[in-house]
């Protein structure tokens, strides 16, 4: 492919440069389906060098002797950066991935939030001195950066994605080569520029970008790498834990999900109903948390589908540039082919549209906001990840059937419970097999608070302050104090 007057380069040891075998790949507008920007793709060659450089960076004084303070420092100059820069930043990722200009930019800003977190608790990974059971010995565990993090990103949301990555591994004292998704990576080149103007060392991070099997594959199984931080499908999980086993990588997995949102009959139903579409149509439904089982009461069925539908009629489906616009276009035209075949299945089980169901027509790749009646759990969209704006709504009769219903999904990431009772609200989320439950609100985020899933949805968590420890190693340092020689070790006693 030739370069495009928008032209990204790949970010290796504080240099831009084209990749070695000259890959250049095109980013097409999803609002109108025309490429807008081109970039270079890295080689395994290219990998080899950006995780060379990164262990140089390691153990260079400019980077491996800079105290915890100091990287906090550079990591709270990158989060102004960011933040000054989201406007710009946000443009970009909306044309390269057809996400609302308004979502993006807001999402940006709070990105920087993310920086100063960890900025914050660079200095604050403490070890401890052990109350130990042996006599004569002083005890205690320090932790060292683990090395050189592999931090492989989606499509939907990089520069949130990337932040929940990269700022604990760079204030950890890690070096971090960031894979970009090749379906949408201008944003992060554009991120390697503030990287840059931050002042972190050469070959602290680099940012590339390519296919599964010149870039992705051959990082993720390369000898060096010490940590993948991966976040994408359930499918691609398979082949980076099996990547894994070339280099015994520590990885943290943050996967794809099929979150239930329960409504019991006391919920106030407003709320409710604007929850259940902020947690389809926002992102038009590319959202790993989509809280796309909508599980309701069987009294209240037809009150909450009068409702959804009520509120829907009103989306704006439009141009993500323009701040009129409720629900943007999908990345890519495969996800159009994939929602449509879906429902067509559904539809063919049993499955009954309440409304949308189509892709709109015209150029580029939007689909109408849908809501699909399951009168059952077999049916595909409701176990399918959909990834796209797509709810699928499905009745229960008690608390056990919801709960049940709830936890029949090989996922575990989100969850929603919508009631006014206190005691049920808490006793539901206790039984609901996921790691995040939102109750009486949804989609809700925070560099504070630790988000990932149970069972098929990954394991590890990001963000918290417990995540720091991920890129980290623990060492265990005993000493002898007592001025007595080593015992016999033949000599029990
Ligand atoms: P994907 O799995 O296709 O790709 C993710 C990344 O992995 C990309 O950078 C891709 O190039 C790379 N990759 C692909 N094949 C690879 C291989 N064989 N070896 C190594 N790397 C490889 O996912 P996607 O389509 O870009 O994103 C959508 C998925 O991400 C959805 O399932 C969604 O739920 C999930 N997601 C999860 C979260 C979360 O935090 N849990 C957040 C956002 C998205």
């Amino acid at each position: 492919m030739e370069k495009l007057n928008n032209h990204y380069q790949l970010y290796i040891n504080g240099e831009w440069q084209s990749g070695s075998k000259s890959q250049i790949m095109h980013s097409e507008n999803p609002h109108n389906n025309k490429p807008w920007a081109s970039f270079d793709c890295a080689s395994k060659e290219d990998i080899d060098d950006a995780v060379g450089y990164a262990k140089n960076a390691l153990a260079s004084r400019a980077w491996g002797s800079l105290n915890a303070t100091e990287r906090g420092k550079l990591l709270f100059k990158l989060a102004d950066l960011i933040e000054k820069n989201a406007d710009k930043i946000g443009k970009i990722e909306t044309k390269d991935s057809g996400k609302l200009l308004a979502e993006t930019v807001t999402q940006t800003k709070y990105v920087s939030d993310y920086y100063r977190y960890f900025a914050g608790l660079a200095d604050k990974i403490e070890g401890s001195t052990l109350p130990i059971d042996k006599k004569d010995m002083h005890v205690y565990t320090t932790h060292y950066p683990i090395g050189v993090v592999a931090a492989v990103v989606p499509w939907n949301a990089q520069m949130f994605l990337t932040a929940t990555k990269l700022a604990p591994a760079l204030a950890a004292g890690c070096s971090v080569i960031i894979k970009a998704s090749e379906m949408a990576p201008c944003a992060m080149f554009e991120l390697s520029k503030l990287i840059h103007e931050a002042g972190f060392p050469k070959g602290v991070v680099s940012i590339v970008t390519g296919d599964a099997e010149n870039c992705s594959a051959p990082l993720t199984s390369h000898p060096d790498i010490d940590r993948i931080a991966f976040t994408g499908g359930t499918d691609t999980a398979k082949k980076i834990i099996q990547n894994s086993s070339n280099n015994f990588a520590a990885t943290n997995l943050e996967l794809g999900g099929k979150s239930p949102m329960i409504i019991f009959d006391d919920a106030d139903l407003e709320s409710a109903a604007n929850g259940i579409i902020a947690g389809n149509f926002g992102a038009s439904g590319q959202s790993c948390v989509a809280g796309s089982r909508v599980i309701v009461d069987k009294k209240i069925l037809k009150k909450i589908i009068d409702l959804i539908s009520q509120k829907s009629e009103s989306i704006i489906v439009g141009d993500p540039e323009n701040s009129n616009s409720n629900l943007g276009p999908l990345c890519t035209k495969k996800q159009i082919q994939k929602i449509e075949k879906t429902l067509k299945k559904s539809i063919q089980q049993g499955g009954k549209i309440i409304f949308g169901g189509n892709k709109v027509r015209g150029e580029g790749n939007y689909f109408e906001p849908t809501l699909i009646h399951c009168p059952n759990n077999q049916i595909e969209t409701i176990k399918i990840e959909m990834f796209g704006p797509v709810i699928s709504i499905i009745e229960f009769e008690n608390e056990e059937e919801a709960i049940n219903i709830a936890n029949s999904s090989k996922y575990g990431l989100g969850s929603g419970i919508f009631t006014k009772n206190l005691a049920k609200a808490h006793r539901v989320s206790r039984q609901i097999q996921a790691g995040i439950c939102w109750i009486n609100t949804y989609r809700a985020i925070s560099p504070i608070a630790p988000f990932g899933g149970f069972n098929q949805s990954g394991y590890a968590r990001e963000a918290g302050k417990q995540s720091i420890l991920d890129y980290t190693r623990t060492k265990t340092t005993w000493i002898n104090i007592s001025d007595d020689p080593m015992t016999d070790p033949f000599v029990m006693r």
